[in-house]
């Protein structure tokens, strides 16, 4: 997402009513790029990282670690030199030259940052990455007060829970009308509250996320949260919770930004062309369960240790803006399809490419799409995989509209068609070219959670790049398996350790065609291989030995691939077991779950000493891998 366009989004029930109008622009932009970007050819293997970042105010005296409101004005800052050098450039011409650039996310604590530029794509580049996210924590760090720091971890462990956000508000607004989180919390950007607002209209009740609790030795069984007030009855919503929407053994949630408050780590790559584009597409979407598991670090929700490593099922039901029909609790009427999934979560059809690895029988779900909007597609030569693909994004309604920005000359806007396709929130997510630009077919990799320390964002963002190169170089790679396993890997790789303890649906064969079928194997197999199973590191480093590489260089790529090997192994922690464990030996931990202020502050101060070099953790970023 670009610099955020400022105007007046409507509420749902105007919103609503021009929902249909949305998609058919939507759909006319989207021919448009199609027919004007279809042959494009030989672009460079451009890519580039996100990571979200949450600011943090400590209170050193009273032990408190608190969300910091700040985040937004410190994102104002960040974002200065942007916009003055988009000014002058577009005076003078002159080249924009930026270390980082800075994007908005929907917690007003949080900061998103990326490279100044995409990444240039010869593999000698990959050396650069660490350093430039390493820039990015100083960035920031030259504009925070004394007693503030960043914090790039999943799930902040104490959101929602007491006194967690400075300055303090009471959880009573009007978008979330949550029992926990103020509207505070949330950017105030009016696109954000007008998301939450949104989705919970739609749905026609508050979202309900429950987080299975990790039942410690004193855990009561079965564990009624204490910390909800069932009885408030400030907003209709708050009956939801006594009537059955708060599970029992759960961490219940009840708002967006229990899930779009998490942070994460994303990967985008430019593919020479659409055919390469959809390939990628295909086979990184494969890998994304067993990659999730290995970064594991969302351990604890709303201040209780949770019985599941990552944050991607919380983000699911947190924009989960399904309604009863939609969801198949109640007879179809109004509304026109019945869902299976969250509009946050794995994809639901491969796209297929020139490869010819792809097989109809991969696509095993019974796939919901607008079949009005298929024909017209169909008709206009799109093929039968991407008109499936476009269609399904937009069986979704458009949830925040501007009012300014409805009029738009569908040949050189895609605001239309963007605001379907960015509210699907997918494991990958195929990039059209923005009309009339340079950048081209891109791939999102978006399962990946966010590491603590430079380092271990850095071995992640360039193994998945490698891996990435991997694919296209090597055509008669093969890592198809069928859509719905990919769900169940996703489920899987949740749980808590699944890098150690789970098995993932993967291929067998992976260089045939055969209709090898997909067998489990754990993450240490599919990373590292096995007797029978070559292993995606062995893929990754036959890569490398086609590439001529400075030895510096392979060095350095070297102490991430064992990092990665590392991880699979379990010879190093997640973020996740390392939280966990750190939570586990606090004296004032009680074996009940909950994770106190006292505990979250100092847990919170031990992981930026970690971030920032100032305490070892070879256990959690490997041995020698300082930061
Ligand atoms: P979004 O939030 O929509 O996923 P962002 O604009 O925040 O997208 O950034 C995505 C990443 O894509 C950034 O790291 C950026 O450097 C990178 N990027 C920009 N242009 C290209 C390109 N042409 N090819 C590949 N990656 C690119
Ligand atoms: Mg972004
Ligand atoms: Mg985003
Ligand atoms: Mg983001
Ligand atoms: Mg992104």
């Amino acid at each position: 997402m670009g610099l955020l366009s400022l105007g007046t989004p409507l509420p749902w029930d105007q919103a609503r009513e021009l929902a249909q109008e949305v998609r058919k622009h939507g759909i006319e932009q989207f021919l448009h790029i199609w027919n004007n970007m279809k042959d494009r050819k030989r672009d460079r293997l451009l890519w580039g990282d996100e990571i979200e970042y949450m600011l943090i105010s400590l209170d050193h005296q009273r032990r408190r670690a608190r969300l910091s409101q700040r985040g937004h004005e410190l994102l104002s800052l960040l974002q200065v030199e942007e916009t003055e050098s988009l000014e002058r450039a577009s005076r003078t011409g002159e080249k924009i030259e930026l270390e980082a650039l800075w994007r908005p996310e929907f917690g007003r604590y949080m900061i998103e940052g990326t490279p100044g530029h995409p990444y240039n794509s010869t593999v000698n580049d990959l050396v650069n990455v660490e350093a430039n996210m390493k820039r990015r924590r100083e960035i920031v760090a030259q504009l925070m007060d004394e007693n503030e720091i960043i914090l790039s971890v999943g799930s902040y462990p104490a959101l929602g829970s007491g006194d967690f956000f400075d300055p303090p508000h009471k959880a009573n607004g009007p978008f979330s009308r949550s029992l926990f989180l103020p509207d505070e919390v949330i950017n105030p950007h009016p696109r954000f509250r007008t998301l939450a607002g949104n989705i919970r209209e739609r749905r026609g009740s508050k979202v309900a996320i429950n987080m299975p609790i990790f039942h410690d030795l004193n855990t009561p069984r079965p564990f009624v949260d204490p910390a909800i007030p069932y009885t408030r009855d400030l907003f209709p919503e708050d009956k939801e919770a006594r009537e059955g929407a708060a599970l029992p053994d759960h961490i219940y949630m009840d708002a967006m930004g229990f899930g779009m408050g998490c942070c994460c780590l994303q990967i985008t790559l430019q593919a020479p062309n659409v055919d390469q584009a959809r390939r990628l597409y295909d086979q990184l979407a494969t890998v994304g369960a067993v990659m999730m598991s290995l970064s594991a670090s969302s351990p604890v929700f709303r201040g209780y240790l949770a019985d599941v490593d990552c944050r991607w099922n919380v983000i699911a039901a947190a924009v989960d803006d399904r309604t009863l029909e939609e969801r198949g609790q109640v007879k179809l009427a109004k509304d026109r399809f019945v869902i299976p999934k969250s509009r946050y979560g794995t994809i639901d059809t491969f796209l297929g490419s020139s490869d010819g690895h792809f097989k109809p029988e991969y696509n095993d779900l019974e796939l919901v799409y607008d079949r009005d909007i298929y024909q017209h597609l169909a008709s206009n030569g799109i093929d039968d995989l991407m008109a499936k693909h476009v269609s399904h994004l937009f069986i979704r309604d458009p949830l925040v509209i501007f009012e300014e920005l409805l009029k738009q000359d569908n040949s050189v806007s895609a605001d239309h068609f963007e605001n379907i396709q960015s509210t699907n929130w997918q494991n990958v997510r195929f990039k059209p070219p923005p009309p009339n630009s340079p950048i081209g077919w891109r791939v999102e990799f978006r399962p990946l959670e966010v590491q603590v320390t430079d380092f271990e964002n850095a071995a992640f963002s360039v193994f998945t790049v490698l891996l990435a190169r991997a694919i296209l170089a090597f055509g008669d790679l093969n890592l198809y398996i069928p859509v719905t396993k990919m769900d169940t890997n996703m489920e899987r790789a949740h749980s808590r350790d699944a890098v150690l303890r789970e098995k993932f649906f993967f291929r067998r064969k992976i260089y045939a065609d055969d209709s090898s079928s997909s067998i489990e194997m754990s993450a240490n197999e599919i990373i590292n291989g096995s007797p029978g199973f070559v292993g995606l590191i062995a893929i990754v480093e036959m890569y490398l030995d086609t590439v001529v590489l400075s030895e510096c260089v392979r060095r350095k790529l070297d102490t991430y691939i064992a990092f990665i090997r590392g991880r699979a192994d379990g010879s190093i922690m997640t973020a996740a077991a390392w939280i966990r464990s750190f939570v586990r030996s606090h004296p004032a931990y009680a074996f009940d779950s909950v994770v106190s202020s006292e505990i979250n502050y100092d847990l919170v101060v031990a992981l930026d000493d970690i971030a920032n070099g100032r305490r070892q953790a070879p256990e959690l970023v490997g041995e020698g891998n300082a930061c």
